[in-house]
């Protein structure tokens, strides 16, 4: 299976045993350059994301931390790291919750300033899987990157954050 990047338009071979991780229906990004490059093209002035931003408001926000953050994965992490310190955005670890039909949903990152989600996870289960059409469909107006688990080996190759020891 080829996926194309919806970035650089480069194809990436996804291989057998990589399946299990793709969404196929979902923008794909072949590289870390090509997340930085879709945060990027979501220009936070246009009609998009001031949609986005007053659905904000209509959603429920909740604080879910007291103090430092505690990640639920070594590569969420990995990612928070990346978004962070390389590429200097300041972001929201599960802030925003959205009421679907069936439930609630709560990205993992909500990078405030470009006013754009990232959803990051590993093994993607059918209720997952879902969930996620789901939001799509109940709030497509809201930009969201699901973070293909196989740039994993990118994020790791990524300094490490707090000292955490590497759990590759
Ligand atoms: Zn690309």
């Amino acid at each position: 299976m080829f996926l194309g990047c919806c970035i650089c338009g480069k194809m990436t071979e996804i291989s057998k045993a990589n399946k299990k991780y793709i969404i196929e229906s979902e923008e794909f990004t072949c590289s870390l350059n090509c997340v930085k490059g879709w945060i990027k093209s979501n220009d936070k002035y246009d009609s998009v994301g001031k949609v986005a931003s007053e659905m904000l408001h209509n959603v429920y926000a909740y604080p879910r931390h007291s103090g430092s953050i505690r990640y639920r994965s070594e590569y969420e992490n990995r990612v928070a790291y990346f978004v962070s310190n390389i590429l200097d955005i300041t972001f929201g670890y599960e802030m925003h919750g959205f009421n679907l039909s069936t439930g609630t949903y709560t990205p993992d990152f909500w990078l405030r300033d470009f006013n754009v989600f990232f959803e990051v996870k590993g093994i993607i289960t059918v209720g997952w899987r879902k969930k996620l059409k789901r939001f799509r469909e109940e709030y497509p107006e809201v930009k969201l990157l699901f973070i293909p688990w196989i740039l994993k080996d990118k994020f790791y190759n990524l300094p490490n954050l707090c000292g955490l020891r590497d759990v590759r």
